[in-house]
C-alpha cells in the first residue's frame, strides 16, 4: 500500500473530480492521501474533502506562498481550528508551512521576515499540540530547519526535498522524513535521484504534490494522487529494491512521522 504524503486534492485544477481521483488512487493501491491546507480560506474545504474520500486525511496550515495576504488574526483562527480538529481522526498534521526563497517577490527582505514570522508562529502551534509539520523548504532548507530546531515540534516531513546529503542528515536528526515525488522520475534530476537511491529507506516518504510536479510520463500534464504508485516504483527501481517492500516501508515511515494516521489505516 502506498501513501501520498502530500497532495493538494482541493486544487482548482481538479474541478469536481477530486473524489474520482481519490478513488482512482485507491484502485492503484494508494491507501492514504494527505491533503495539506494552504490558507485559512481552504481549511474547511480540505477538512470536508478528507471526510468525503475514503482514503484521505488533512493538515492545517498557511503556505508561504499565501503569507503575503495573511494577517495575524489568521494565526488565532488557525490555533482555534487546530484545537477543534484534535477531535477529528482525519486531522493528522500542521501544514503546509515553511519558507519559499525561490519566488523573487517572497525573497525580498520584508517578505522574508513575514514568512519567518508565520513559520515560527505555526511551529509553536505544532509544538503546543504535539503535531508533526509538513514543510515547504524551497531554497530555504537550512533556514526552515533552524526554526524547527529552535521551536521543537514533533518531527515532520521536508516535502519535495532537494538538498545535500548533509542537509538530509540534519533533517533526519531532527526527526524528519524527506518527501520525494515526481522529480525523481527525470533522468536529469541527478542529485534528487542520488538522494533517493542512497538515503536510508527509513528516512523516505513518497508524495505527488498533485496537481504539480508531474512525473515524467505525465509531464507537462496535471499530476494526480494515483501517480504516487508509479513514483514509488521508480524509487524502488533506483534503489534496486522490491516495490512492494518500498511501499510498505514508506507507508510505515509516514505512520511513524504522523502517528495520527494509524487510526485511519485500512483494516
Ligand atoms: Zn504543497
Amino acid at each position: 500500500m502506498w501513501t501520498d504524503t502530500h497532495c493538494h486534492l482541493d486544487a482548482h485544477e481538479f474541478g469536481d473530480q477530486a473524489l474520482t481521483l481519490a478513488a482512482r488512487a485507491q484502485e492503484r493501491g494508494v491507501g492514504i492521501v494527505v491533503i495539506p491546507a494552504v490558507d485559512r480560506a481552504n481549511f474547511a474545504v480540505v477538512r470536508e474533502l478528507a471526510h468525503q474520500a475514503p482514503n484521505a486525511c488533512y493538515g492545517l496550515g498557511i503556505h508561504p506562498i499565501y503569507v503575503p495576504h495573511a494577517v495575524e488574526d489568521d494565526l488565532d483562527f488557525m490555533r482555534e481550528a487546530v484545537a477543534q480538529a484534535m477531535h477529528d481522526p482525519r486531522f493528522v498534521a500542521i501544514g503546509e508551512i515553511g519558507l519559499d526563497f525561490f519566488i523573487p517577490m517572497l525573497a525580498e527582505p520584508e517578505m522574508r521576515e513575514k514568512q519567518v514570522f508565520f513559520l515560527r508562529e505555526q511551529l509553536k502551534i505544532a509544538r503546543d499540540f504535539d503535531l508533526p509539520v509538513l514543510c515547504h523548504v524551497r531554497k530555504s532548507q537550512d533556514q526552515v530547519l533552524k526554526h524547527v530546531r529552535q521551536l521543537g515540534p514533533a518531527g515532520g516531513i521536508a516535502h519535495a526535498f532537494n538538498g545535500s546529503f548533509q542537509q538530509a542528515q540534519a533533517y533526519i536528526d531532527a526527526g524528519f522524513k524527506l518527501g520525494f515525488g515526481g522529480n525523481l522520475t527525470f533522468t536529469r534530476a541527478l542529485q534528487i535521484r542520488r538522494l533517493a537511491a542512497e538515503l536510508p529507506l527509513s528516512s523516505i516518504v513518497v508524495e505527488t504534490d498533485a496537481p504539480d510536479i508531474a512525473p515524467s510520463w505525465v509531464h507537462p500534464g496535471v499530476n494526480t494522487p494515483a501517480e504516487v504508485a508509479g513514483i514509488g516504483e521508480a524509487l524502488a527501481g533506483l534503489r534496486g529494491e522490491d516495490p512492494v517492500a518500498v511501499a510498505a516501508a514508506t507507508t510505515g515511515n509516514a505512520l511513524d512521522v504522523m502517528p495520527r494516521l494509524r487510526a485511519l489505516m485500512p483494516a
